[in-house]
């Protein structure tokens, strides 16, 4: 990376309390182009560098008052002047003191009287230096920045919190004026769905965007690096329409960096400068590259969760659901029927519990046929279902022809005025029984126990109690229920 340097770009500050010399080095130093600023003192010194903060200092080590050492002690103290490298000057028989400066931190001495090429060749040499460095620890900067902004964006799984994390921390980082994402649907229609924006300029969120920010992207080059660059819109010699659109949202300078998902055009990351045109630099455009990619994995990675939780989901789904009834399973039954047991001790609250059997169904298949008995079940299934009307209620599938009702919180008149609805709905569906005879149809039989759980009490008696219910309604004659 060898930059040249410019002088223009550095002051140096000459310090000597002779005024001859600080003439000489003038004569040496203005042709160059630097640019001077001088002090006669070590207190002169102190008080330039606070002001003016040059990039180097020429220090004359010998001085009355206050010697160029005691100024180098008190300058390096402060960390804030530890990165100015101070070059001595000295007499030839001053030497011995060098071995102290060069312990106070001075990078180099030059012995007067001046010779023009050498000191001209050490100033720049450490002018250079200083570049150097001052642009490594720049770079280092920015990358911590960078993967900071970068860890943060890829933590998260919500692609909202990922959007409004990456435009938020991009603009600070670039200190612009606005930031946004605008995602693109199947028909390449754009909307803002992130923003980030300073003061009071124009608000673009949930903006819709049509076709003014199409970025053209050569397909035969990685996506992803590809930009649009505007300094400046009025001189950037853009379509009249898209010029009128940034003039209405106040834009002087934009950059538009595509968000690629999976090889496609998920979206673009714009930023904008609003208060004036902007010279992009190189290093804003690569860390608004390497961000836009960033954002872009992190994107897909929020689609691939959410695939990931809506499959869990799903099984989790089906794994409480019966499959052939497609309503909850004996699992959904034992989990529910324990929570809600103790959920009702609790508040002492009645727990009722019904239990359905279908009559004669060994018969029902005989006849019938055992794909027609999956279709009766179904059925069944459905008319008890659409008979309950509690969001706590619960159907589910206890067993093969059998069926058991939750009813929380229902004392044993509201069970019983279920039961009667559920008898009334399976006999309105006359579901033909012909296994029994002609005019013969689907029943159930049912039994119903009610409690108010207990501490002495337990769910499995309150189970044990219905199922004793409904054997009495199958030894009575069935199609009938009885309660405990
Ligand atoms: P009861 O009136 O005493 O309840 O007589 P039942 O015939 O209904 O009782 P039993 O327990 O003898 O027979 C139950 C029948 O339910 C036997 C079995 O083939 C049938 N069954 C159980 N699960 C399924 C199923 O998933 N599909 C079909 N088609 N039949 C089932
Ligand atoms: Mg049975
Ligand atoms: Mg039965």
């Amino acid at each position: 990376m060898r930059q040249l340097i410019n002088p223009k770009d550095f002051l140096i500050l000459v310090v000597d309390d002779v005024p001859s010399n600080l003439k000489v080095l003038r004569g040496i130093l203005e042709p160059i182009g630097y640019e001077l600023t001088f002090a006669t003192s070590g207190k002169q010194t102190l008080e330039r560098v606070e002001r003016v903060r040059p990039a180097l200092i020429l220090l004359d080590l010998m001085m009355p008052d206050m010697d160029g050492l005691q100024v180098c002690q008190a300058l390096y103290s402060n960390p804030m002047y530890q990165d100015i490298p101070i070059i001595f000057l000295t007499a030839s028989q001053e030497e011995e003191h060098l071995t102290y400066a060069f312990e106070q931190g001075a990078v180099d001495y030059i012995n007067k009287p001046f010779n023009k090429a050498e000191l001209l060749a050490r100033i720049k040499t450490h002018l250079q230096l200083k570049h150097y460095s001052d642009c490594l620890n720049h770079q280092v900067q920015q990358e911590h920045l960078i993967n900071d902004l970068t860890e943060k964006i890829l933590s998260y799984s919500n692609l909202e919190q990922i959007l409004n994390n990456a435009v938020s921390g991009i603009r600070d980082l670039l200190d612009a004026d606005r930031v946004t994402i605008c995602r693109f649907n199947a028909q390449k229609e754009g909307e803002i769905v992130a923003e980030s924006l300073r003061g009071n300029w124009q608000p673009l969120l949930r903006e819709k965007i049509l076709d003014l920010f199409w970025i053209e992207l050569d397909k035969s080059l990685d996506l992803s690096s590809q930009f649009q660059l505007i300094d400046n819109i009025n001189e950037a010699n853009l379509p009249s329409s898209q010029l009128k659109a940034l003039a209405a949202w106040q834009v002087k300078a934009q950059i538009i960096s595509p968000l690629i998902e999976q090889e496609k055009l998920w979206g673009v990351l714009i930023v904008h400068h609003c208060q004036s045109s902007h010279q992009w630099k190189e290093e804003e455009t690569q860390f608004i590259t390497q961000l836009s990619k960033q954002t872009a994995i992190a994107i897909q990675q929020s689609k691939l969760y959410q695939e990931l939780k809506t499959a869990n989901q799903e099984l989790e789904r089906i794994a409480y659901l019966d499959s052939l009834t497609q309503i909850p399973n004996r699992r959904q039954f034992d989990l529910t029927i324990k929570r809600e047991w103790f959920r009702l001790r609790r508040q002492q609250l009645p727990l009722s519990l019904v239990l359905c059997d279908i009559d004669h169904f060994k018969q029902y298949n005989d006849f019938y046929g055992h794909p027609q008995g999956d279709l009766c079940l179904k059925q069944v299934a459905q008319g008890i279902a659409s008979n309950l009307k509690r969001s706590a209620d619960l159907v589910t599938r206890y067993g093969g022809e059998e069926f058991a009702v939750i009813l929380p919180n229902t004392d044993l008149d509201g069970a019983i005025h279920v039961v009667k609805q559920i008898q009334q709905a399976i006999a309105q569906l006359k579901l033909p029984h012909q296994g029994l005879g002609l005019e013969k149809y689907v029943s159930l039989s049912m039994g119903i126990a009610t409690m108010i759980p207990g501490p002495n009490l337990s769910y499995e008696e309150l189970i044990s109690l219905a199922d004793k219910a409904l054997y009495k309604a199958k030894a009575n004659g069935r199609n009938r229920f009885f309660t405990n």
